[in-house]
Protein backbone atom coordinates (compact mmCIF):
# COMPACT_ATOMS: atom_id res chain seq x y z
CA UNK A 1 0.00 0.00 0.00
CA UNK A 2 2.84 2.67 0.49
CA UNK A 3 4.70 4.48 -1.87
CA UNK A 4 7.75 2.68 -3.77
CA UNK A 5 11.16 3.82 -3.23
CA UNK A 6 11.77 6.53 -6.13
CA UNK A 7 15.10 4.64 -6.67
CA UNK A 8 13.62 1.03 -6.32
CA UNK A 9 11.06 2.70 -9.29
CA UNK A 10 13.39 3.38 -12.11
CA UNK A 11 15.54 0.67 -11.02
CA UNK A 12 19.08 2.70 -9.79
CA UNK A 13 21.17 2.82 -7.03
CA UNK A 14 21.02 5.50 -4.32
CA UNK A 15 24.44 6.79 -5.73
CA UNK A 16 22.95 7.13 -9.34
CA UNK A 17 24.69 9.58 -11.25
CA UNK A 18 22.07 12.10 -13.94
CA UNK A 19 22.72 10.46 -16.93
CA UNK A 20 21.65 6.79 -15.41
CA UNK A 21 18.84 8.30 -13.71
CA UNK A 22 17.83 10.04 -17.13
CA UNK A 23 18.82 6.91 -19.16
CA UNK A 24 16.91 4.62 -16.61
CA UNK A 25 13.42 6.97 -17.17
CA UNK A 26 13.59 7.28 -20.71
CA UNK A 27 13.48 3.43 -20.73
CA UNK A 28 10.55 2.72 -18.90
CA UNK A 29 8.30 6.06 -19.79
CA UNK A 30 8.56 4.10 -23.08
CA UNK A 31 8.15 0.62 -21.54
CA UNK A 32 4.66 2.00 -19.74
CA UNK A 33 3.77 4.98 -21.87
CA UNK A 34 -0.11 4.34 -22.29
CA UNK A 35 0.18 4.52 -25.57
CA UNK A 36 2.50 2.06 -26.93
CA UNK A 37 1.48 -0.64 -23.56
CA UNK A 38 -1.96 -1.60 -23.07
CA UNK A 39 -1.63 -3.28 -20.07
CA UNK A 40 -4.25 -2.40 -17.52
CA UNK A 41 -1.77 -1.24 -14.62
CA UNK A 42 0.60 0.61 -17.13
CA UNK A 43 -0.61 4.08 -17.05
CA UNK A 44 0.06 3.68 -12.98
CA UNK A 45 3.45 2.27 -13.57
CA UNK A 46 3.68 5.33 -16.20
CA UNK A 47 2.65 7.92 -13.65
CA UNK A 48 4.95 6.48 -10.99
CA UNK A 49 7.96 6.62 -12.92
CA UNK A 50 7.05 9.92 -13.95
CA UNK A 51 6.97 11.10 -10.34
CA UNK A 52 10.50 9.34 -9.25
CA UNK A 53 11.96 11.29 -12.19
CA UNK A 54 10.70 14.61 -11.49
CA UNK A 55 12.58 14.79 -7.78
CA UNK A 56 15.16 12.47 -8.93
CA UNK A 57 16.31 14.32 -11.80
CA UNK A 58 16.39 17.53 -9.53
CA UNK A 59 19.21 18.09 -7.43
CA UNK A 60 17.18 20.09 -4.90
CA UNK A 61 14.28 17.72 -4.70
CA UNK A 62 16.59 14.89 -4.86
CA UNK A 63 18.52 15.85 -2.00
CA UNK A 64 15.60 16.41 -0.06
CA UNK A 65 14.28 13.21 -1.14
CA UNK A 66 17.25 11.26 0.77
CA UNK A 67 16.76 13.22 3.20
CA UNK A 68 12.85 13.16 4.73
CA UNK A 69 11.64 10.50 1.52
CA UNK A 70 8.50 10.91 0.40
CA UNK A 71 6.93 13.16 2.92
CA UNK A 72 8.64 16.47 1.02
CA UNK A 73 6.50 19.34 2.52
CA UNK A 74 7.56 21.16 -0.35
CA UNK A 75 6.20 18.74 -3.40
CA UNK A 76 3.66 20.66 -3.82
CA UNK A 77 0.88 18.64 -1.92
CA UNK A 78 -2.08 20.49 -0.75
CA UNK A 79 -2.83 19.31 2.45
CA UNK A 80 -6.21 19.25 4.59
CA UNK A 81 -4.69 20.47 8.18
CA UNK A 82 -6.07 19.09 11.10
CA UNK A 83 -9.06 21.02 11.03
CA UNK A 84 -10.32 19.42 7.88
CA UNK A 85 -9.23 22.82 5.61
CA UNK A 86 -9.42 21.71 2.28
CA UNK A 87 -6.07 22.22 0.48
CA UNK A 88 -6.48 20.79 -2.69
CA UNK A 89 -4.88 17.99 -4.44
CA UNK A 90 -2.89 17.56 -6.88
CA UNK A 91 -3.31 16.90 -10.65
CA UNK A 92 -1.48 14.43 -13.29
CA UNK A 93 -3.90 15.46 -16.34
CA UNK A 94 -0.70 17.15 -17.90
CA UNK A 95 1.22 14.42 -17.66
CA UNK A 96 1.89 14.14 -21.51
CA UNK A 97 2.04 17.66 -22.18
CA UNK A 98 4.58 17.98 -19.86
CA UNK A 99 6.73 14.98 -20.95
CA UNK A 100 6.95 15.75 -24.36
CA UNK A 101 8.21 19.12 -24.02
CA UNK A 102 4.20 20.56 -24.40
CA UNK A 103 2.81 22.42 -27.20
CA UNK A 104 3.75 18.88 -29.11
CA UNK A 105 0.53 17.10 -28.34
CA UNK A 106 -2.99 18.94 -28.18
CA UNK A 107 -4.87 17.73 -25.55
CA UNK A 108 -8.41 16.57 -26.11
CA UNK A 109 -10.97 17.74 -23.96
CA UNK A 110 -13.03 14.89 -24.14
CA UNK A 111 -10.51 12.52 -23.49
CA UNK A 112 -10.65 10.84 -20.02
CA UNK A 113 -8.27 11.99 -17.68
CA UNK A 114 -7.56 10.62 -14.14
CA UNK A 115 -8.62 12.37 -11.36
CA UNK A 116 -6.85 14.30 -8.78
CA UNK A 117 -5.04 13.27 -5.82
CA UNK A 118 -5.84 14.28 -2.76
CA UNK A 119 -3.90 14.48 0.67
CA UNK A 120 -4.80 14.00 4.17
CA UNK A 121 -2.84 14.51 7.34
CA UNK A 122 -3.94 11.99 10.28
CA UNK A 123 -2.20 13.11 13.89
CA UNK A 124 -1.62 9.38 15.37
CA UNK A 125 -0.69 8.79 18.86
CA UNK A 126 2.69 6.84 19.21
CA UNK A 127 1.04 3.57 20.10
CA UNK A 128 -1.10 3.20 16.96
CA UNK A 129 1.89 4.50 15.00
CA UNK A 130 3.27 1.26 16.83
CA UNK A 131 0.62 -1.09 16.23
CA UNK A 132 -1.00 -0.06 13.48
CA UNK A 133 -5.23 0.86 13.68
CA UNK A 134 -8.02 0.85 11.85
CA UNK A 135 -10.37 4.54 11.52
CA UNK A 136 -12.68 6.21 9.22
CA UNK A 137 -11.90 9.30 7.91
CA UNK A 138 -13.66 12.04 6.46
CA UNK A 139 -13.14 13.79 3.67
CA UNK A 140 -14.20 16.69 1.50
CA UNK A 141 -13.77 15.40 -2.65
CA UNK A 142 -16.06 16.34 -5.84
CA UNK A 143 -18.09 13.71 -6.65
CA UNK A 144 -19.96 12.95 -9.98
CA UNK A 145 -23.21 14.80 -9.52
CA UNK A 146 -26.15 12.15 -8.71
CA UNK A 147 -29.04 14.38 -10.67
CA UNK A 148 -26.97 14.53 -14.57
CA UNK A 149 -24.39 11.36 -14.10
CA UNK A 150 -21.80 13.87 -14.54
CA UNK A 151 -22.85 15.10 -17.55
CA UNK A 152 -23.74 18.93 -16.07
CA UNK A 153 -26.51 18.71 -18.46
CA UNK A 154 -30.59 19.18 -16.74
CA UNK A 155 -32.38 15.32 -16.88
CA UNK A 156 -34.03 14.84 -20.13
CA UNK A 157 -31.96 17.62 -22.06
CA UNK A 158 -28.26 17.05 -23.48
CA UNK A 159 -24.37 18.53 -23.56
CA UNK A 160 -24.06 19.56 -26.78
CA UNK A 161 -20.40 20.10 -29.27
CA UNK A 162 -19.64 23.57 -28.33
CA UNK A 163 -20.00 25.48 -31.93
CA UNK A 164 -17.53 28.14 -31.63
CA UNK A 165 -14.24 25.56 -30.85
CA UNK A 166 -16.17 22.33 -32.38
CA UNK A 167 -15.52 20.58 -29.38
CA UNK A 168 -11.47 20.78 -29.63
CA UNK A 169 -11.75 23.26 -26.32
CA UNK A 170 -9.34 25.88 -28.37
CA UNK A 171 -9.66 28.43 -30.56
CA UNK A 172 -6.89 29.50 -32.60
CA UNK A 173 -6.60 33.52 -32.65
CA UNK A 174 -4.27 35.29 -35.34
CA UNK A 175 -2.44 37.57 -34.78
CA UNK A 176 -0.13 40.41 -36.89
CA UNK A 177 2.60 41.33 -35.68
CA UNK A 178 5.79 43.43 -37.08
CA UNK A 179 7.24 39.44 -38.08
CA UNK A 180 4.30 37.95 -39.26
CA UNK A 181 1.19 36.62 -38.87
CA UNK A 182 1.01 34.53 -35.57
CA UNK A 183 -1.86 32.07 -34.62
CA UNK A 184 -2.00 31.23 -30.89
CA UNK A 185 -3.93 29.01 -29.85
CA UNK A 186 -6.32 29.93 -26.29
CA UNK A 187 -8.88 28.04 -24.44
CA UNK A 188 -11.88 28.46 -25.88
CA UNK A 189 -13.92 31.31 -23.84
CA UNK A 190 -17.43 29.77 -24.62
CA UNK A 191 -17.41 26.07 -23.20
CA UNK A 192 -13.71 26.62 -20.97
CA UNK A 193 -11.78 24.08 -22.55
CA UNK A 194 -14.32 21.92 -22.14
CA UNK A 195 -15.51 21.22 -25.88
CA UNK A 196 -19.19 20.88 -24.67
CA UNK A 197 -22.53 23.61 -24.41
CA UNK A 198 -25.05 23.19 -21.89
CA UNK A 199 -28.19 25.13 -22.71
CA UNK A 200 -30.05 23.74 -19.77
CA UNK A 201 -27.59 23.52 -16.86
CA UNK A 202 -28.43 21.19 -14.04
CA UNK A 203 -29.27 22.83 -11.33
CA UNK A 204 -27.58 20.55 -8.27
CA UNK A 205 -24.17 20.97 -9.74
CA UNK A 206 -24.44 24.19 -12.02
CA UNK A 207 -23.25 22.37 -15.04
CA UNK A 208 -19.98 21.27 -13.94
CA UNK A 209 -20.95 17.57 -13.44
CA UNK A 210 -19.10 17.12 -9.63
CA UNK A 211 -20.60 18.33 -6.25
CA UNK A 212 -18.40 18.53 -3.18
CA UNK A 213 -19.42 16.13 -0.81
CA UNK A 214 -17.71 14.55 2.63
CA UNK A 215 -16.68 10.94 2.20
CA UNK A 216 -16.11 9.03 4.61
CA UNK A 217 -13.46 6.69 4.07
CA UNK A 218 -12.39 3.70 5.99
CA UNK A 219 -8.34 3.40 6.64
CA UNK A 220 -6.06 0.16 7.89
CA UNK A 221 -2.75 2.12 8.92
CA UNK A 222 -0.61 -0.80 8.88
CA UNK A 223 1.77 -1.13 12.20
CA UNK A 224 5.21 0.81 12.09
CA UNK A 225 4.07 4.00 10.47
CA UNK A 226 6.31 6.92 11.32
CA UNK A 227 6.03 10.23 11.74
CA UNK A 228 5.77 11.58 7.70
CA UNK A 229 5.24 8.68 5.88
CA UNK A 230 2.48 8.23 4.20
CA UNK A 231 -0.09 5.49 2.51
CA UNK A 232 -1.86 5.65 -0.25
CA UNK A 233 -5.36 4.73 -0.74
CA UNK A 234 -5.74 3.92 -4.05
CA UNK A 235 -8.85 5.26 -6.10
CA UNK A 236 -9.99 7.44 -3.59
CA UNK A 237 -9.19 10.78 -4.59
CA UNK A 238 -11.04 12.89 -6.62
CA UNK A 239 -13.31 11.41 -9.67
CA UNK A 240 -12.13 11.11 -12.69
CA UNK A 241 -13.09 12.96 -16.16
CA UNK A 242 -14.93 11.91 -18.95
CA UNK A 243 -15.27 8.23 -17.45
CA UNK A 244 -11.11 8.17 -16.72
CA UNK A 245 -10.17 6.56 -13.40
CA UNK A 246 -10.02 8.40 -10.00
CA UNK A 247 -7.20 10.16 -8.31
CA UNK A 248 -5.76 8.50 -4.90
CA UNK A 249 -5.79 9.58 -1.54
CA UNK A 250 -2.79 10.41 0.49
CA UNK A 251 -2.91 9.53 4.26
CA UNK A 252 0.08 11.36 5.63
CA UNK A 253 0.94 10.32 9.10
CA UNK A 254 2.11 13.03 11.94
CA UNK A 255 2.83 11.09 14.94
CA UNK A 256 2.89 12.47 18.53
CA UNK A 257 6.10 12.17 20.84
CA UNK A 258 5.79 9.68 23.62
CA UNK A 259 6.48 10.80 27.44
CA UNK A 260 9.35 7.94 28.14
CA UNK A 261 10.11 6.42 25.01
CA UNK A 262 11.61 7.61 21.96
CA UNK A 263 11.87 6.31 18.26
CA UNK A 264 14.17 6.37 15.81
CA UNK A 265 13.08 4.21 12.76
CA UNK A 266 12.01 0.31 14.01
CA UNK A 267 14.22 1.32 17.16
CA UNK A 268 12.55 2.85 20.66
CA UNK A 269 15.13 4.35 23.30
CA UNK A 270 14.56 5.24 26.81
CA UNK A 271 16.04 6.30 29.53
CA UNK A 272 16.33 4.25 33.11
CA UNK A 273 17.00 6.15 36.31
CA UNK A 274 18.82 4.02 38.97
CA UNK A 275 19.35 5.12 42.39
CA UNK A 276 23.36 5.06 43.44
CA UNK A 277 22.86 1.30 45.06
CA UNK A 278 20.99 -0.48 42.83
CA UNK A 279 24.14 0.83 40.32
CA UNK A 280 26.65 0.00 42.76
CA UNK A 281 25.21 -3.26 44.30
CA UNK A 282 23.18 -4.32 40.92
CA UNK A 283 19.65 -5.46 40.87
CA UNK A 284 16.85 -6.79 38.70
CA UNK A 285 14.47 -4.21 37.64
CA UNK A 286 11.70 -3.91 35.37
CA UNK A 287 11.57 -2.13 32.47
CA UNK A 288 8.67 -0.85 30.31
CA UNK A 289 8.06 -1.34 26.67
CA UNK A 290 5.57 -1.25 23.78
CA UNK A 291 4.81 -4.99 24.70
CA UNK A 292 4.62 -4.72 28.12
CA UNK A 293 7.54 -4.69 31.26
CA UNK A 294 10.09 -6.69 31.05
CA UNK A 295 12.95 -7.90 33.88
CA UNK A 296 16.59 -6.36 33.32
CA UNK A 297 19.46 -7.42 35.15
CA UNK A 298 21.80 -4.98 36.33
CA UNK A 299 25.26 -5.99 37.07
CA UNK A 300 26.68 -4.69 40.07
CA UNK A 301 29.05 -1.61 39.30
CA UNK A 302 26.62 -0.66 36.38
CA UNK A 303 27.75 3.29 35.57
CA UNK A 304 25.71 6.08 34.42
CA UNK A 305 25.44 5.98 30.34
CA UNK A 306 25.74 2.21 30.26
CA UNK A 307 23.41 0.50 27.25
CA UNK A 308 21.19 -2.48 27.26
CA UNK A 309 19.65 -3.52 24.78
CA UNK A 310 15.74 -5.58 24.31
CA UNK A 311 16.14 -7.39 20.76
CA UNK A 312 12.93 -7.38 18.98
CA UNK A 313 11.44 -4.83 21.84
CA UNK A 314 10.87 -2.45 19.15
CA UNK A 315 8.85 -1.49 16.53
CA UNK A 316 7.55 -3.78 13.71
CA UNK A 317 8.90 -2.83 10.77
CA UNK A 318 6.03 -1.58 8.32
CA UNK A 319 7.38 -3.42 5.22
CA UNK A 320 7.47 -6.35 7.26
CA UNK A 321 11.39 -6.69 7.43
CA UNK A 322 11.86 -7.66 11.13
CA UNK A 323 11.56 -6.01 14.49
CA UNK A 324 13.62 -3.30 16.01
CA UNK A 325 14.93 -3.00 19.87
CA UNK A 326 14.90 -1.38 22.88
CA UNK A 327 17.85 0.34 23.65
CA UNK A 328 17.57 1.55 27.11
CA UNK A 329 20.55 4.16 28.33
CA UNK A 330 21.08 3.99 32.50
CA UNK A 331 20.94 7.22 34.00
CA UNK A 332 22.30 6.83 37.87
CA UNK A 333 20.66 9.62 40.08
CA UNK A 334 22.26 11.60 42.87
CA UNK A 335 20.05 11.69 45.46
CA UNK A 336 19.28 15.12 46.78
CA UNK A 337 17.46 14.95 49.35
CA UNK A 338 19.40 12.71 52.43
CA UNK A 339 18.07 11.94 56.01
CA UNK A 340 20.95 12.58 58.55
CA UNK A 341 21.23 8.73 58.61
CA UNK A 342 22.12 8.27 54.98
CA UNK A 343 24.65 11.08 54.77
CA UNK A 344 26.31 9.60 58.22
CA UNK A 345 26.33 6.31 55.89
CA UNK A 346 27.43 8.14 53.04
CA UNK A 347 29.88 9.77 55.29
CA UNK A 348 31.44 6.75 56.41
CA UNK A 349 31.07 4.74 52.80
CA UNK A 350 33.80 7.76 51.30
CA UNK A 351 35.78 7.42 54.48
CA UNK A 352 36.33 3.88 53.26
CA UNK A 353 37.04 4.22 49.83
CA UNK A 354 39.06 7.23 50.16
CA UNK A 355 38.79 9.69 47.62
CA UNK A 356 39.93 7.34 45.03
CA UNK A 357 37.64 4.70 43.67
CA UNK A 358 37.90 1.06 44.22
CA UNK A 359 38.02 -0.31 40.90
CA UNK A 360 40.43 -0.18 37.93
CA UNK A 361 38.09 1.01 35.70
CA UNK A 362 37.72 3.59 38.14
CA UNK A 363 41.71 4.59 38.81
CA UNK A 364 42.34 4.99 35.85
CA UNK A 365 39.54 7.65 34.80
CA UNK A 366 40.23 9.96 38.03
CA UNK A 367 44.24 9.20 36.98
CA UNK A 368 42.86 10.90 33.55
CA UNK A 369 41.24 14.37 35.39
CA UNK A 370 44.67 14.46 37.71
CA UNK A 371 46.78 14.37 34.49
CA UNK A 372 44.29 17.07 32.92
CA UNK A 373 44.50 18.92 35.71
CA UNK A 374 48.60 19.04 35.94
CA UNK A 375 48.15 19.80 32.21
CA UNK A 376 50.00 16.98 31.27
ZN1 LIG B 1 -25.42 17.81 -12.12
ZN1 LIG C 1 -15.72 25.79 -27.03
Amino acid sequence: MSKRDYYEVLGVSKSASKDEIKKAYRKLSKQYHPDINKAEDAAEKFKEVKEAYEVLSDDQKRSHYDQFGHTDPNQGFGGFGGGGDFGGGFGFEDIFSSIFGGGGRRRDPNAPRQGADLQYTMTLKFEDAVFGKETDIEIPREETCDTCDGSGAKPGTKASTCSHCNGSGQLNVEQNTPFGRIVNRRVCNHCNGTGKSIPHKCSTCSGTGKVKKRKKIHVKIPAGVDDGQQLRVAGQGEPGVNGGPPGDLYVVFQVRGHEFFERDGDDIYCEMPLTFAQAALGDEVEVPTLHGKVKLKIPAGTQTGTKFRLRGKGVQNVRGYGQGDQHIQIRVITPTKLTEKQKQLLREFSDLSGHEAPDEQHDSFFAKVKRAFKGE
